[in-house]
């Protein structure tokens, strides 16, 4: 059995339905605070409560026969993390180290952890490896690249293995319009672009038009939620054959797109036309962030299928089917 902490968010729902659709038995445990009840799927054993609450864990390593653990649950805005620095560090190093650490006390040897390409900071290649060093200009990549870190040192100590991925920038929804992305308040790029382009908001916000890229606003290398899921079901496997693993991954396409290309392309996909309103740069943000998949390719034998455009379609239907997310 897989346990997926965050299974009620964004990323974990998804990738709890497809490990469910491939036969794995699954347990979520999530305290909702930014996920969703709806979106648990009902063949998982859920379990309301929070990954950093020792008594909990206990009972959950106790009872059920957990064997791997996908770690999702974490703050994940950038800006927020500037503003918030603590949040960030409570709850995604604090919390990770008492998971990690019933994790070693019942002798879970698996896991896959949630990063960032926020650990990066601002690189200094085109094409991002996995071998780059890292300098996070903002909390959350430096919480994330802390707990990599911890890692680390604990397979040398206990041996336990681990697969990091490295998310680039997600999106999209499930093919069937059931789940998808519902933050409180969104900040991401695409949703707020649908939102706008449903009428929900007078104009889309453009947070710099004076970063180091041909129009100016930042360049980011998108994938599909869906793409990003079956990766983890690659890590899981790969996670089985090899005793002693400590690799890295990054989960991108090698395709930047900068703001305005998304803002642009979703314009198209929604068949209307965009207000846009530019801010300033929003703290925390680097210029640009594309990854080299090289290495998932080699190792993991996993490539991104879906495109942008494909990306932006599966994301508003989701939008045109739940206007108002989850609740309905
Ligand atoms: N962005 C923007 N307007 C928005 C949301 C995001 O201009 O309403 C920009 C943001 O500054 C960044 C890019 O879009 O350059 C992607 O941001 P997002 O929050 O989607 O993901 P992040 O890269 O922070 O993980």
């Amino acid at each position: 059995m897989i346990l997926i902490t965050g299974g009620a968010g964004y990323i974990g729902s998804h990738v709890a339905r497809d490990l469910l659709d491939r036969g794995y038995e699954v347990a979520i445990l999530d305290n909702l605070s930014t996920g969703h009840l709806d979106a648990v799927d009902k063949r998982a054993t859920f379990i309301f409560g929070d990954m950093g609450d020792l008594h909990l864990l206990d009972q959950v390593f106790k009872r059920l026969p957990i064997h791997a653990v996908m770690h999702f649950s974490a703050n994940c805005l950038v800006g927020e993390s500037v503003k918030l620095p603590l949040k960030y560090y409570e709850n995604n190093v604090g919390k990770s180290i008492n998971l990690l650490n019933k994790m070693i006390e019942y002798n879970i040897q698996h896991l896959i952890f949630s990063s960032t390409c926020a650990t990066y900071g601002i690189p200094t290649e085109s094409l991002l490896t996995e071998d780059l060093p890292t300098d996070p200009i903002n909390p959350y990549g430096h919480s994330k690249r802390m707990i990599e870190m911890i890692l680390k040192d604990l397979f040398q100590v206990y041996g336990l293995n681990f697969v990091i991925l490295r998310y680039f920038n997600v999106g999209g929804a499930h093919v069937s319009g059931e789940i998808g992305e519902d933050h409180n308040p969104e900040t991401h790029l695409i949703p707020n672009v649908l939102k706008h382009l449903q009428g929900k908001t007078k104009y889309i916000e453009i947070y710099g038009d004076n970063y180091p890229t041909p129009d100016g606003t930042c360049i980011r290398d998108y994938i599909h939620v869906s793409d990003l899921s079956n990766a983890h079901i690659f890590a899981l496997e790969y996670l089985g054959r090899n005793q002693h693993c400590t690799e890295i991954f990054n989960l991108g396409s090698e395709a930047g797109y900068s703001v305005l290309e998304v803002v642009k392309a979703s314009e198209e996909i929604a068949n209307k036309q965009a207000l846009i309103r530019y801010q300033e740069r929003r703290p925390g943000d680097p210029p640009i962030l594309v990854a080299s998949s090289d290495k998932a390719k080699k190792l993991l034998g996993w490539t991104p299928k879906l495109k942008l455009e494909q990306i932006i379609q599966s994301a508003w239907n989701w939008h045109q089917k739940h206007p108002d997310g989850f609740n309905k």
